[in-house]
C-alpha cells in the first residue's frame, strides 16, 4: 500500500508544485487577502480543478480565515485537504462486489485516453485476485487495437476473444458473454471503440453493445467504466458529461496522472459529475493502476 501512495505522490508532483506557491502565500498572512485568494484560484484553475470547485475551495478558505483557526503555518493546506477530501467523498462509492458469474465490465471512452492499456491493467488486477478473465475486443475498427489488446491480455494472463476487423462489435461482445458463460469465467472485460470524429455514430454503437450484452446476460454489464485522460483537463470533464448522458456510469478511470500538472481534474470530475473515480492510471506498465482513495488523493495533491 505504501508503494501506491508514494507513486501517487510522485504522479501528482507537478500538480502539487503548481499549487505550492499559492498555498504558501496564503499561509504567510494571518487573513486571506484578495490578492492571495486570486493567485491561489488561478493556480487551482491551472491544475484543472474547475471553476465551480475552485470557488468552493476558496470559500472554505475565507471561512476558515474568518474563524481565525489559522494558527499553524499549514492552515490553508489543511483546510483545502479537508474540502477536497469532502468533495471526493461525496461521489465515492464502495467497489462493486462480484456476485454474478461472469461479472461483466464494459469499458468506454474516447480513443487515445488509455482504454486498451486500462483493460490490460484491470485484467491483471482481477488475475492477481485469482479470477479467470476473458478480455473481449469489441473495437473491431482498429486492427492495431486488436493487436495491442492481445499483447495486454498476454501480459495480464487473461484469455482474449477477438474477431476480424470490420465485424460487428456488438456480435463480438455477445459471443464473449456466451463463451464466458460456457467456460465458467469469473470476469469479462469488454473493450469498446471510441472514435471521436463520428461522435453520434460512436455513442449509438456503444449503446448497441451495451444492449446486446444485456441480452446475452440479464443484469449485465454489471459495471460501465469510463476512461478519461487526465492530461486533457476540462476536455475530460466534457467527455464525462457526454458519456454520462448516455450510460449509467458506475465509475471513472483517470489515466496519465503521472507527469501531468492537471491532476486537479479528478476533483472537478468528482465535484461536478457525482460519478465515483475508481482507479488512477499512473504509468504505462501493467501494474500502474491505483485504486482511488479520496483522503490519500487529497493528501498527495496538496501536502508538501
Ligand atoms: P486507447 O486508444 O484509448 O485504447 O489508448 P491506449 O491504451 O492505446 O493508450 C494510449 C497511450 O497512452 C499509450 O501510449 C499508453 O501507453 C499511454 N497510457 C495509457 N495509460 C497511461 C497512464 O496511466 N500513464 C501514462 N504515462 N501513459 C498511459
Amino acid at each position: 500500500m505504501k508503494g501506491f501512495i508514494s507513486r501517487l505522490r510522485q504522479g501528482l508532483g507537478k500538480t502539487r508544485d503548481g499549487l505550492k506557491d499559492g498555498l504558501q502565500r496564503v499561509a504567510r498572512q494571518p487573513r486571506l487577502t484578495d490578492d492571495a485568494a486570486d493567485e491561489l484560484e488561478e493556480a487551482l484553475l491551472r491544475a484543472d480543478v474547475g471553476i465551480e470547485t475552485s470557488e468552493r475551495l476558496l470559500e472554505a478558505l475565507r471561512e476558515a480565515s474568518k474563524r481565525a483557526d489559522t494558527g499553524a503555518e499549514d492552515w490553508p493546506t489543511r483546510v483545502l485537504m479537508a474540502e477536497v477530501a469532502a468533495t471526493l467523498n461525496r461521489s465515492a462509492a464502495e467497489a462493486p462486489t462480484i456476485t454474478a458469474k461472469p461479472h461483466v465490465v464494459m469499458i468506454v471512452g474516447v480513443n487515445g485516453t488509455g482504454k486498451t492499456t486500462t483493460v490490460g491493467k484491470l485484467a491483471r488486477r482481477y488475475r492477481r485476485s485469482d479470477r479467470d478473465v476473458l478480455v473481449v475486443a469489441a473495437d473491431t475498427f482498429r486492427a492495431a487495437a486488436n493487436e495491442q489488446l492481445i499483447l495486454w491480455a498476454e501480459r495480464a494472463g487473461a484469455e482474449i476473444l477477438h474477431s476480424r476487423p470490420g465485424s460487428d462489435p456488438a456480435a463480438v461482445a455477445y459471443d464473449g458473454i456466451s463463451a464466458a458463460k460456457a467456460r465458467g469465467t469469473d470476469v469479462v472485460l469488454v473493450d469498446t471503440a471510441g472514435r471521436l470524429q463520428t461522435k453520434v455514430g460512436l455513442m449509438d454503437e456503444v449503446k448497441k453493445i451495451h444492449r446486446v450484452i444485456g441480452k446475452g446476460m440479464e443484469g449485465a454489464p454489471h459495471e460501465v467504466l469510463l476512461v478519461l485522460d487526465a492530461t486533457t483537463g476540462q476536455n475530460a470533464v466534457q467527455q464525462a458529461k457526454e458519456f454520462g448522458k448516455v450510460f449509467d456510469l458506475t465509475g471513472i478511470v483517470l489515466t496519465k496522472i503521472d507527469g501531468t500538472a492537471r491532476g486537479g481534474v479528478v476533483v472537478a470530475i468528482a465535484g461536478e459529475l457525482g460519478v465515483p473515480v475508481r482507479f488512477l492510471g499512473v504509468g504505462e506498465g501493467v501494474d500502474d493502476l491505483i485504486e482511488f482513495d479520496p483522503a490519500e488523493f487529497a493528501d498527495a495533491l496538496l501536502k508538501d
